[in-house]
This record gives structure tokens, sequence and C-alpha cells, in this order.
């Protein structure tokens, strides 16, 4: 029976890189995607400098610069009547974050586990999962020629996206769900930018409103408004009336995006889910969104993404090399280092799906953060810090007090409980 050491289901910002690390490890790999590569995805595409820093590690950041993607740094942070404007610091030698079009990162991405020697695939949709004794040891699918096809592998990764197939497939439950807060809707305008290397951030408490602009490729800049979730029915049935409504609240936003004109339809979703599944399990695990999702008000998906391949890819090499005439001897390494994965990501992942959470509920601002902004935008290492937090080059305990922490922490617990209420 041919048997590969991974099966990647997924072939985007959390399979492809996977799948070039365990191929660039020497392990044998196939990365499968119903969908043809470098098509777009409904995605915005900021990627903050730790993302960035990953895709440098791995060779890959100056394809994304020779794609004509904006680096960023410098970022215009404002809440309410508060301005941060500054740099984070670096991450290691990345100082810049990138907004790469996904058509162009998702390819590089693509080709980089192809040149790594993985074996890809795309318009090849998986249909099932294949079993022994509750063990996933394949897959089944259908490839361009419709037909239906059986691989197998060591292990079947899951980086399928928020509803992963693989992940319910496999029983793989839900242990956070702090619920849907906002919905998102971006277009894309030409005409509009402020400079190649800045980006803004504008949030509204009282009107409950958020704001993200930035330059992209193709000289296009990237509007993207939020609005609470109990607005999303209101904004989905005339998209461009809440954009103008939206938009004439932030007057100095809406005087820059009339400047320019539109270049793209309005897209976007009111399916905006903040959870961890659980990661792992018998010959399974899953990375990227199929793992964790959080609202992209913190646009972090990205490099929540690179972060699993990036530690499931080495947790998983020592195991893959084994070489055992015992075949449980080889299963048992390859799932505890998959538990072993699930365990590091959630841990370092964790803080920062909580400040997610907290800023995705578009509430008035704790009385602790209205005492500390008018102190940190006086102080530029202090403003560089906040936005380091934000960017992931700071930690958020260096920046924030434990009290604060606390309170994102609670607003999780809390979005559990109302969740748990509800159901
Ligand atoms: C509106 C919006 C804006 C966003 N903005 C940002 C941002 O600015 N910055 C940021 O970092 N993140 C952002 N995100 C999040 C980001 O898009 C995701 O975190 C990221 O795409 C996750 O990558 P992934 O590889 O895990 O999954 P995905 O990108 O969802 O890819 C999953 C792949 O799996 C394939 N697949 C699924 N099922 C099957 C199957 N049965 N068989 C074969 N293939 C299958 C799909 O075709 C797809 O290509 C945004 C998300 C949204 C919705």
């Amino acid at each position: 029976m041919n048997q590969y050491d991974a099966i990647i289901v997924g072939a985007r910002c959390g399979g492809a890189p996977l799948a070039m690390l365990l191929a660039k490890a020497g392990h044998r790999v196939l990365l499968v995607d119903r969908m043809a590569f470098g098509t777009d995805i409904m995605s915005t595409h900021y990627v903050k400098r730790s993302g960035a820093n990953l895709l440098n590690q791995w060779g890959l950041l100056d394809a994304v610069r020779d794609a004509g993607t904006p680096a960023i740094d410098q970022l215009n942070f404002e809440i309410d009547d508060t301005r941060l404007s500054g740099n984070a610091p670096p991450c290691d030698d990345v100082g810049t974050d990138f907004t790469p079009r996904r058509i162009y990162l998702d390819k590089i991405l693509v080709d980089a586990a192809i040149d790594a020697g993985a074996e890809v695939r795309d318009k090849f949709t998986i249909t099932d999962l294949l079993f022994d004794d509750g063990r996933v040891i394949g897959i089944k699918g259908i490839g361009k020629g419709g037909k239906e096809v059986s691989e197998h592998a060591k292990i079947v990764v899951g980086a399928d996206g928020a509803r992963s197939f693989v992940g319910t497939s496999a029983g793989a439950e839900i242990t956070v769900d702090a619920g849907t807060h906002t919905c998102g809707h971006y277009a894309y305008y030409s005409g509009m930018r402020e400079s190649d290397s800045t980006a803004s951030l504008r949030i509204l408490t009282k009107e409950r409103r958020f704001y993200i602009t930035f330059p992209t490729n193709d000289d296009l800049d990237m509007v993207f408004l939020f609005w609470p979730t109990e607005e999303a029915q209101k904004v989905r049935a005339n998209l461009d009336n809440a954009f103008t409504e939206s938009l004439k609240l932030a007057p100095e936003l809406e005087a820059r995006v009339m400047s320019g004109t539109r270049e793209s339809r309005i897209s976007g979703t009111h399916v905006l889910p903040n959870f961890f599944r659980r990661a792992h399990g018998p010959g399974w695990a899953l990375v990227g969104d199929a793992a964790l999702h959080r609202d992209p008000i913190t646009a972090q998906g990205i490099t929540n993404a690179f972060t699993h391949a990036a530690i499931l890819a080495e947790e998983l090499d020592n195991a893959l090399r084994l070489e055992t005439s015992a075949s449980n001897t080889i299963n048992s390494s390859i799932d505890q280092a998959a538990a072993q994965y699930d365990q590091r990501q959630f841990q370092i992942l964790k803080p920062m799906f909580d400040y997610t959470v907290h800023l995705a509920m578009l509430q008035a601002l704790p009385d602790e953060m209205q005492q500390m902004l008018p102190m940190v935008a006086a102080d530029a290492n202090a403003t560089s810090a906040f936005i380091g937090a934000f960017m992931g080059s700071v930690p958020l305990e260096q920046v924030f007090p434990p009290s604060l922490l606390n309170r994102f922490s609670a607003d999780v617990e809390r979005a559990q409980q109302e969740n748990r209420n509800v159901a």
C-alpha cells in the first residue's frame, strides 16, 4: 500500500507552509485542495510582523516583497479621541508588517511546498476520512477526472478552514466557544492612498464601529469595516448604504475614502465565530482556522496559521522519522507529537485570542484602558509597545496589567457562558 508520511487537506496559510516544512525535512507529503491553487478567498490580508518573521525564516519574504507588497512601518491607531501613531518594535529582523493579496501570498506558499518536494493536487475534494479501529489512516476524495481516489498516510492534517471537514469527521469537539460578535465587510479602492507604508485602525466605542485601512498590491487600498453582530441583518440588506453610513461617523477616513474610487464589490461575512477546536487525535491533527478561528478584527488568522504550521512541523519531524517494525510505536509517537503541538499552540495563542474577543465585542473601554491610553499616547516607547502588542512583537503581558488581561479572559468566559445559556 502506498503510504505518505502526511496528507494535508487545504493548501493555504496553514496547509501549504506545513507541507513545505515537512517536505523540506525529507518527509513524503501529499497536499490537496478542492479549489484551484492561487485563487482568491474571502479574506483581507494584513500579515503582522510576527507572521512576516516566519515567512522570512522560511525564505519567502523576498517573494512577497517582489510581488509589490507594501511594507507597513507606520500604524495610526485611533481609539475614540486618543491617537497612537508609530511603529511597533521588530520581530527578530522584521521591522514591518506586510499586506499581500491572497492571490499572491497563497501562490507563493503553494509554490514553496512544490519546490520543497511535496506532491500537490488542486481541484481535489476530500469526501471521507479512512479509519482503522478508530484511527485515521487516510482520505477518500474526488480529483480532476471525477474519479474517486483513496490515499493513505501516517497522519492526516486538516488545514481546511473554519468548517473543517477533517475536524468534524474525526469528531473534534469545540473546546472554547466564545460566540460571534461582529460582521466584517471590505472593498478595494484606488486613488485614496495616504502613504505606501501606513496602515490605520479606528475604533469608535460609542458608535460600536471598527475600521481598518491599509495599502496593498496593484496600487489598491483595503477598506475593512466592522459592525456589531446585532446589526448584521441590516448591514447585509444594503451593504453600500451601510458602508456610506459608517464612514460618515469617521469624517477624516470618509474624506480619504471618498477621494478614491471603489474597484471591487463589497465582500465579507457575518460568520465570524471565535473558537478553539481540539486539534489532535489518533492519526489526525488540525492547523489554521480549522483549529482556531477568531474575529479578523485583530488580523491574526494568517499569523496563527503560520504559527500552527511551524509548531506542528517541529513536533512531527522526529515522530515521522521513526522506523520500527512495530507500527504501534510509530503511531503513538505521532499522536504524542500532535497532542504536544495542540497544547503548545493553545498556550501560545490563547492570550491574543482573548484580546481579540474583547475587541470584537465593540464595547465601552474598560476604566483601566481609559486611564492608560493618554499615558501611552504621551510616550513614544509606550506607543510603540502598545502597537507591538497588537502586531505580535511585544508580549501582551508587557503592555497590559494583569487586571486587564484578566478582563480579556473574563470576556471570553462570559461569552462562553452566554453561548451555553442560549444552547
Ligand atoms: C473577512 C475576513 C478578513 C480577514 N482578514 C484577515 C487579515 O487581514 N489578516 C489575517 O491574518 N487574517 C485575516 N483573516 C483570517 C484568514 O483569512 C484566515 O485565518 C486564513 O485564511 C486561515 O488559513 P487556513 O489555511 O487555515 O484556511 P483557509 O484559508 O480557509 O483555507 C482552507 C482551504 O481548505 C480547502 N478545503 C476545505 N475543505 C476541503 C475539502 N473537503 N477538500 C479539499 N480542500 C478543502 C479550501 O478550498 C481552502 O482553500 C480574515 C478572515 C475573514 C473572513
